[in-house]
Order: C-alpha cells, then sequence, then structure tokens
C-alpha cells in the first residue's frame, strides 16, 4: 500500500511536469508580444520553431525512459538490493558502492540523449562548439562530481541525524548554509573544472567597468572572462561572492562579439547584483527551504513501514532522502514558485540598475541578440514562467526597461 502510494506520488510529480510541458509547448503558436516580434525575423523564426520541435521531442523520449527505469528500480526493489549486495562493507563505504552504482545508472540513461542533443540538434542548429573530447571529459567530470556531492551530503545527513537525532534539522541546515556561502566564495575556482577564467584585459572596457564599481564604492574582486566558447555559441555573465568578495564574470562570447556598450550594460546588470546583495538577501528563503526539506526528511526517516515496502530490512539514509524528494514534491513546486518570484524580481532591479545609469537601449539590444542566438523562448506559457523562470520573459524585461528608461528621461 505504501509502495503503490509513493509510486502515484512520484507519477503525479511527473504528470503535472508533463501538463506544463505540453501547454508551454502549445503556447508556441501564439502570436509573439509586440516587442519581441523583431528578435527573429522570418526564417530565423522557423529555425527556432524547429529547433524547439526537436529538443521538445528529445526531452520527451529521455523522460519516458528516466521515469520508466525509476519505476522499475522502485517495484523491483533494487535499491534494497544494492545495499544488500554490499552489505558486507563498511558502512560508509556499503553507501558509497551504491552511490557509484545509481550514479553510473543516471549517467548511461543520460549520456546517450546529452550526445544526440550536443552533436545532433545544437550542431544542427550551430550551436554547439564542444569537441568529442570535451564532451567526454565533461561526462567524467559530471559522474565524479555527481557521486562526490551526492556522498558528501548523505554522509553529513548520517552523521548528524545519528548524532542529534531530530535536532539534526537544524544541524544539517546550518551545514548547508555554511557550505552555500563557501560555494559563493569560491565557485570560480571550482568552476575551473570546466572552464578557463581569464582576467579581463587592460583597456578601454576595463576602464569602463571599473568607472561604475568606482562610481558606487562596490569592490568588485576580480572581472573575469570564461571560455564559454569553448562548448557552446551562446554566451552568458554572472555574478558571485558576498561582501567585498564579488567576482563578475563574462563569456568570451559576449566581450569578443557585442558592442561596448551592450557589454557595460550586461556589466551593469550583473555590477546590480553585488551593490543590492542579492545572493545575501536570497539566504533567508534558502533557509525556510533548508529546515523544511530536513524536517521532511526528519519525518520519513520515522517511518519504518516505508522501508520494509521497498525491500529494506531498517531504515536507510540514501532511500529516505530518495523518498523525500519524491513525497514532497508538491512542497517542493511552491518553493520554486516563491524562489523564482523573489530571483525575478532581484533581475527587475538588476535591470532597472543598468537603464539608471543609461544603458537602457543596449540592453535591450543586448538581451534580444543573446535570446536570438541561443534561439531561446520569447513567448512561453504563464504558467511556465511562474513555475520555472527564475528571470522575467524578454518581452516583460523589455518592458521594464523602457518604463525606467521613459522615467529618467523625464
Ligand atoms: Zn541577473
Amino acid at each position: 500500500m505504501l509502495k503503490l502510494l509513493i509510486i502515484l506520488l512520484y507519477l503525479s510529480d511527473k504528470a503535472f511536469e508533463a501538463v506544463v510541458d505540453y501547454l508551454d509547448h502549445s503556447y508556441l503558436k501564439r502570436e509573439l508580444p509586440e516587442n519581441v516580434k523583431d528578435v527573429y525575423d522570418e526564417e530565423e523564426y522557423r529555425k527556432f520553431l524547429a529547433y524547439r520541435k526537436e529538443g521538445g521531442r528529445l526531452d520527451m523520449i529521455s523522460d519516458i525512459i528516466s521515469i520508466t527505469v525509476t519505476l522499475i528500480l522502485l517495484a523491483l526493489n533494487v535499491h534494497a538490493f544494492f545495499f544488500r549486495a554490499f552489505s558486507a562493507m563498511n558502512i560508509y563505504v556499503q553507501y558509497l558502492m551504491v552511490i557509484l552504482v545509481f550514479s553510473l545508472i543516471n549517467t548511461v540513461i543520460e549520456l546517450p540523449f546529452d550526445y544526440y542533443d550536443t552533436f545532433v540538434i545544437e550542431e544542427k542548429y550551430g550551436l554547439n562548439k564542444a569537441t568529442k573530447k570535451t564532451f567526454w571529459l565533461d561526462a567524467v567530470k559530471n559522474l565524479i562530481i555527481g557521486s562526490v556531492i551526492s556522498y558528501a551530503l548523505i554522509v553529513l545527513i548520517m552523521v548528524l541525524f545519528e548524532r542529534f537525532g531530530n535536532m539534526a534539522i537544524l544541524w544539517c541546515t546550518i551545514a548547508m548554509l555554511v557550505i552555500m556561502l563557501v560555494i559563493m566564495l569560491i565557485i570560480v575556482p571550482l568552476m575551473r573544472i570546466y572552464n578557463r577564467f581569464d582576467p579581463l584585459e587592460d583597456g578601454e572596457l576595463k576602464d569602463k567597468l571599473m568607472e561604475l564599481c568606482d562610481k558606487y564604492k562596490i569592490h568588485v574582486r576580480k572581472i573575469v572572462v570564461r571560455d564559454a566558447s569553448r562548448r557552446t555559441t551562446k554566451a552568458n555573465a554572472f555574478c558571485t561572492g558576498i561582501g567585498n568578495r564579488n567576482t563578475i564574470s563574462l563569456d568570451d562570447n559576449l566581450v569578443n562579439a557585442y558592442s561596448p556598450d551592450e557589454i557595460v550594460a550586461v556589466f551593469a546588470h550583473e555590477f546590480a547584483h553585488a551593490r543590492y546583495r542579492h545572493m545575501i538577501k536570497g539566504l533567508p528563503f534558502s533557509v525556510c527551504n533548508l529546515l523544511l526539506v530536513f524536517a521532511s526528511l526528519a519525518i520519513v526517516l520515522n517511518i519504518p513501514g516505508l522501508y520494509a515496502a521497498f525491500g529494506f530490512d531498517g531504515m536507510n539514509y540514501y532511500f529516505a532522502q530518495m523518498l523525500t524528494g519524491i513525497i514532497i514534491w508538491p512542497i517542493s513546486t511552491v518553493i520554486g514558485i516563491i524562489g523564482n518570484f523573489l530571483s525575478r524580481k532581484h533581475e527587475y532591479q538588476a535591470d532597472a540598475f543598468a537603464a539608471s545609469e543609461g544603458y537602457a537601449e543596449p540592453l535591450i539590444s543586448a538581451l534580444k541578440r543573446l535570446n536570438r542566438e541561443a534561439l531561446s523562448g520569447i513567448n512561453p506559457h504563464p504558467a511556465t514562467v511562474v513555475l520555472n523562470y527564475s528571470h522575467p520573459t524578454l518581452s516583460q524585461r523589455i518592458d521594464a526597461i523602457e518604463k525606467i528608461s521613459d522615467a529618467y528621461r523625464g
């Protein structure tokens, strides 16, 4: 009975996602909002629709396969089987082995789809720049890093819950918070596993960017350029760090191809994230989120029937965190909605700052170009925006930027 309930919960989550995907896809046929009609010309728009269609089909097949595999694993008690297979080992080694097995299973399922996406779809539409070597190296790195993170997380949960019982809800939250803060500070060194980050060269552009930092007395520790072009033609930028230790990263695809004003506009947006301390402002929300997750985990840990239903002799931390993820999906969805809402608010604020600095026009032209060159969607279904969008839609952003810019012009 419990087993059936879990499987139904899992399926309801996937069905919900499928409905949202379907709504989003059917929205593609709608007419575009007026202010983004010029993002694609007719031929580009046809290309965009074809790209979306192929990507959507691939995602659907990949989802069906991954759901089927998960159902088989749950129905046949495969998790318990592997824990028993490694039961002769020390418990930490046992957990490590099981995590490696399931990370491998996931990689084997996902890799063919990633490969097809990169070398068939993205290649066909001129978005891919990754070589086969980069692709396989990434796959190995992802497998190792993914396994290390899952294992570290499980060990942390196991040690704290064994030691503190339900008080571990608090300790796990504190531990995760500390880890998040450390990651914010060292994200660029960590990302060097995947990319090169070179300091922005001295020159006119750098002077302009530093001028902005000096004006607001915000210390940006580093402005770096990421070699995104080793994988893709798409471009991005981000700001990370806390206090006076901000790093702003601009992709080489941006720095090498966009006009100086457009680059400064994108930088001003990222700079605003530092100026308004958006990363720190997101922390109270993260704390609530973590508390909720660990409290749910504590409840799941204390339902012995759950483990017996899936073939375990007793409680299991790995399986418990997996079950928690399935059981709390409606809560996670609500948390996601709130988190994305806060994030979109910060994005509006960052755009407004760039506009108030006089970069409204180049920001709009940069955003349009970034969308066009990435063949990004510009007409998502409102439900997708509410559920999944950390940024407002392109049309909403342009609207807001124009209003600010009009207000500043008087
Ligand atoms: Zn932003």
